[in-house]
């Protein structure tokens, strides 16, 4: 019996939460035989346990393997510019504790410093079989050395060596990963991305993300910088972004485009439920929340803006599917959560106009159903799939 066939067999149990030996068997064509001998000696090591049965196409029930839930627990935090969400998951990825604090970036990277520190102390305290750590940030990282190179849009951090930092001070491995990513990887095994080979998922909050799944396996690229679909062109003369470009998806319906549409509008004096009580005034309450508000109110101008948003999101969804040609695709983070019942017409409506006739059938545009949490799961999946080697010596 070979470790790396152990191994296989374990890491396809992780992969789909739950699987069955036949499946396990035409998944890795190994003979059914030597499957349970592996899935046998799984067992006796502790590392995998049996479950629930689900009735199978012959008729007879089958037996579901899952990794033992308390062989470990590991720790998820996600580090956004407004909030951290921490997360302790068992094996499975099931969340035992949530919690959610301020990041106040604009008190400077020490103090954001010492907030994830503290975070994981207690953490790791309070359940006492933490085995690892996963941190997602929105930052621009450098995997190989675990480095924050910089934060868009928030001063101070610049090449920070987080990961080692925090591998130093908890003496736990660590992984550090782009949040996006981290949310993708939890669709993938929990929500819209469950059971799709090949899917795209689409965060927009005040930038725009994305992550591509093909065949199975979340697609990094040559640099590791696949996913930049808020920096594709939409219009080669169009406004200025902020990463230097012009014309890029990020700013006609992005989080923050919304916000600059309804803040610009405002100024020039628009008819709106949101315009400040007097003239000349700015309204600092102006949030996605309040514009979605504005809308179902009524507000046109609100109604507009979000309609724009939408029609530019599906041109730019319309590309990916051209050329990927996915299953489905899974539209995550906050605009979408907030701002579904307003985005959701123009976009289908532009991106039928302009993707592929054939791509569109029985083709799926969804809201992620996860919660603000996902990024903080998908970090703690993430060091959990790559510490599973580490248990089959
Ligand atoms: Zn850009």
């Amino acid at each position: 019996m070979r470790r790396d066939d152990l191994l296989l067999i374990l890491e396809r149990i992780f992969d789909q939460s739950e699987a069955s030996r036949t499946e396990l068997a035409e998944q890795t064509k190994f003979a059914p035989s030597y499957v349970s001998a592996l899935v046998s000696e799984l067992r006796r090591r502790g590392l995998v346990e049996e479950g629930d049965r689900s009735p199978s196409r012959a008729g007879r029930r089958r037996v579901l393997l899952h990794i033992t839930p308390d062989l470990g627990h590991f720790v998820g935090i996600r580090i956004g510019r407004a909030n951290t969400r921490i997360v302790v998951t068992d094996f499975l990825g099931r969340t035992l504790s949530v919690k959610r604090v301020e990041t106040e970036t604009s008190r400077g990277e020490r103090h954001v410093l010492d907030l994830i520190d503290r975070e994981i102390s207690a953490a790791i305290e309070n359940d006492g079989v933490v085995k690892g750590i996963g941190i997602a940030m929105s930052g621009v990282i450098d995997h190989n050395s675990g480095t924050v190179l910089f934060w868009p849009k928030v001063a101070g951090w610049n090449d920070i060596p987080l990961r080692k930092m925090i591998e130093a001070k908890h003496k736990l491995p660590v992984v550090l990963e782009d949040s996006v990513r981290t949310m993708a990887l939890a669709e993938a095994k929990f929500g819209g991305g469950n059971g799709r080979k090949d899917f795209v998922y689409i965060v927009v909050s005040m930038g725009i993300g994305a992550a591509i799944f093909i065949d199975n396996r979340l697609y990094l690229g040559a640099k590791d910088l696949a996913g930049e679909f808020g920096h594709t062109t939409i219009d080669q003369h169009g406004e200025l972004c902020s990463c230097g470009n012009r014309g890029c998806l990020e700013v006609y319906a992005s989080g923050s485009a919304i916000l600059k549409a309804v803040n610009d509008g405002l100024q020039h004096g628009v008819h709106s439920s949101l315009a400040p009580a007097n003239p000349g005034e700015v309204n600092n309450r102006v949030s996605i929340e309040a514009i979605v508000q504005a809308a179902r109110t009524g507000d046109q101008f609100a109604r507009t803006v979000l309609w724009e948003a939408g029609l530019h999101l599906g041109t730019g969804i319309a590309s990916i599917v051209n050329l990927l040609n996915p299953e489905t695709i899974v539209l995550g983070g906050e605009v979408p959560r907030a701002a579904k019942n307003y985005l959701l017409r123009p976009l289908l409506h532009s991106f039928r106009a302009r993707a592929f006739h054939r791509s569109v059938q029985d083709f799926k545009i969804s809201i992620s159903r996860l919660g603000g949490e996902a990024g903080a799961i998908g970090a703690a999946v993430q060091i959990a799939s790559k510490l599973l080697p580490t248990f089959v010596k």
